[in-house]
C-alpha cells in the first residue's frame, strides 16, 4: 500500500550535514550546521547545564509525573522574565501567558496552530530570505506566507526601504515574522531606531508581531541586549506572540525546550488565550518533556547559576565574534597579496569587499558566495555550507580559518 511513496528530498540545511558524513577526507569542514562547536571542534555542554542536571539528580523528590498541558510553571514564569524583562508590566499585569513547548520550532507550531484559529487575518509576512523552516511551519498550520523585503544583496545589508514598502503595503492586521535579533540567514538586523520605525509603522497599521527569538545572548553577548526589539514592541502595550528557544543559547539542542508567549491587552484574555493554547497542544503531544526544562528552570531562578551562565554564554558570543574577524583578517590579507601580484603584472584585481563578515551578526554570515561557488568549495574543499553561501561561524576555528579563507579566495577568483 505505500509503494506509491516517493523518495522526499533532504532537508537542505540538515541534509548539508548527512552529505558531510558521507565524505571521508579528513579535511573536511561543516559550516552548515547550526549549532555551536569549541575551538577544537566539539559540541560544548555547557558547565552550568552540567551542575543544573547533578542537581535535578540529586533531588530524590523529583519524579518522572506528566507536566501539565503547558508545561513546567517555573519554567514559563522564569522564561517570559528573561525575554519581555523582569520589570515587565505586561507580566506584572498578568497580560501575558506562556506555555512551554518544543523548542523554537515547537514554539513557532503551536503560535502558528493558534492564530490559524483564531485570529481574524491568515497572512504572514516573512523576512526575504529566512530561515527554511519558517515557510513550511506556517503554512502546515493553515497560514497563508507573503514575503517582505528584507536582505539587500547589493550592499549586503537591510534593504530598509523595501521593508518599510512591503509593511506598508500588506493588509491591516497580517501578522509578520520578525527575528528578534541575529536574523538567519543574513547575520543583518535593523538598528534600534530602525526597529522604533517598524515599531510605529506596524502599530498603525495593526500589523500583528511574531517574534521569533532563537538567538537571545548569542548576538551581542548580552541578555538584555538581544531582546530589546521585542521589548520595545511590549512596552507599547500592544499584542505580540514571541517563540524562544535554548537550543543555542543553552546548548540544549537536542533536549527540546522552548516556550511561546503571547502578550494580551487584558489579564481576562490572556488566560483564555491560554485555555485556547492548550486545546491546540493537547492532541498533538499532550504534553511537552520535563528534562530540559527542568535544567532551564533551575538556572534561570538561581542567582549564581544564573550568573554562571552569562558567563558561558558570552564566552561562546565571543568566541563567535573572533572567528568572524580572523576570517575577514585572512581575506584581507589574501586579497592584499593578490592585489599585489597583479598590479606587479598586469593591473590591480579587486577580490571583494569582506566587511560584512565582521559587520554580520549571531552565528551566521551571509558570505554572498553563489550556488556555483559553494559547490565547488565542496567539490575542491571539502567545505560544506548550504547552498545559500551561509557559512556557521560557531563551526569554525582557528585551524580551519586558513583552509576557509583559500577555498572562498579560490572560489570566487575562479
Ligand atoms: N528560528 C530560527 C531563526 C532558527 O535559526 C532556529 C534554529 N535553527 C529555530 C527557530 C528553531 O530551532 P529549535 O527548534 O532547534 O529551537
Amino acid at each position: 500500500v505505500f509503494s506509491h511513496v516517493v523518495q522526499a528530498p533532504e532537508d537542505p540545511i540538515l541534509g548539508v550535514t548527512v552529505a558531510y558524513n558521507k565524505d571521508p577526507n579528513p579535511i573536511k569542514l561543516n559550516l552548515g550546521v547550526g549549532a555551536y562547536r569549541t575551538e577544537e571542534g566539539k559540541p560544548l555542554v555547557l558547565n552550568v547545564v552540567r551542575r543544573a542536571e547533578q542537581m535535578l539528580v540529586n533531588d530524590q523528590s523529583r519524579v518522572k509525573e506528566y507536566l501539565p498541558i503547558i508545561g513546567l510553571s517555573d519554567f514559563n514564569k522564569s522564561s517570559a522574565k528573561l525575554i519581555f524583562g523582569a520589570d515587565s508590566t505586561a507580566i506584572q499585569e498578568n497580560r501575558v501567558t506562556t506555555v512551554q513547548c518544543l523548542s523554537g520550532t515547537g514554539s513557532l507550531r503551536v503560535g502558528a496552530e493558534f492564530l490559524a484559529r483564531h485570529y481574524h487575518e491568515h497572512t504572514i509576512y516573512i523576512p526575504q530570505p529566512t530561515w527554511g523552516n519558517h515557510p513550511k511551519i506556517f503554512n502546515l498550520a493553515g497560514l497563508s506566507v507573503k514575503p517582505y523585503r528584507y536582505y539587500n544583496p547589493q550592499t549586503r545589508g537591510l534593504d530598509f526601504q523595501g521593508l518599510l514598502e512591503d509593511l506598508g503595503a500588506a493588509p491591516s492586521g497580517a501578522i509578520v515574522l520578525l527575528h528578534a535579533c541575529a536574523h538567519n540567514p543574513t547575520g543583518v538586523d535593523p538598528t534600534l531606531d530602525q526597529w522604533e520605525q517598524i515599531r510605529q509603522l506596524m502599530r498603525s497599521k495593526g500589523l500583528l508581531p511574531f517574534f521569533d527569538s532563537a538567538y537571545q545572548g548569542f548576538a551581542s553577548g548580552s541578555l538584555d541586549a538581544d531582546a530589546q526589539s521585542v521589548r520595545m514592541f511590549v512596552a507599547d502595550g500592544g499584542e505580540c506572540l514571541a517563540a524562544q528557544s535554548y537550543a543555542k543559547n543553552m546548548g540544549l539542542y537536542g533536549e527540546r525546550v522552548g516556550a511561546l508567549s503571547i502578550v494580551c491587552k487584558t489579564a481576562d484574555v490572556a488566560s483564555r488565550v491560554e485555555s485556547q493554547l492548550k486545546m491546540v497542544i493537547r492532541p498533538m503531544y499532550s504534553n511537552p518533556p520535563i528534562h530540559g526544562a527542568s535544567i532551564v528552570a533551575v538556572i534561570l531562578k538561581d542567582r549564581d547559576l544564573y550568573n554562571e551562565w552569562t558567563v558561558e554564554l558570552k564566552a561562546m558570543a565571543d568566541r563567535i565574534i573572533s572567528m568572524r574577524k580572523q576570517l575577514f583578517d585572512a581575506l584581507q590579507a589574501k586579497g592584499m597579496a593578490y592585489k599585489l601580484l597583479f598590479t606587479l603584472v598586469i593591473h590591480v584585481c579587486t577580490p571583494g569587499d569582506w566587511s560584512h563578515i565582521i559587520k554580520q551578526i549571531g552565528m551566521f554570515t551571509f558570505t554572498g558566495l553563489n550556488t556555483e561557488q559553494v559547490a565547488f568549495m565542496t567539490r575542491e574543499y571539502h567545505i560544506y555550507m548550504t547552498s545559500d553561501g551561509r557559512i556557521s561561524m560557531a563551526g569554525l576555528n582557528s585551524r580551519k580559518v586558513p583552509h576557509l579563507a583559500d577555498a572562498i579566495h579560490a572560489a570566487v577568483a575562479s
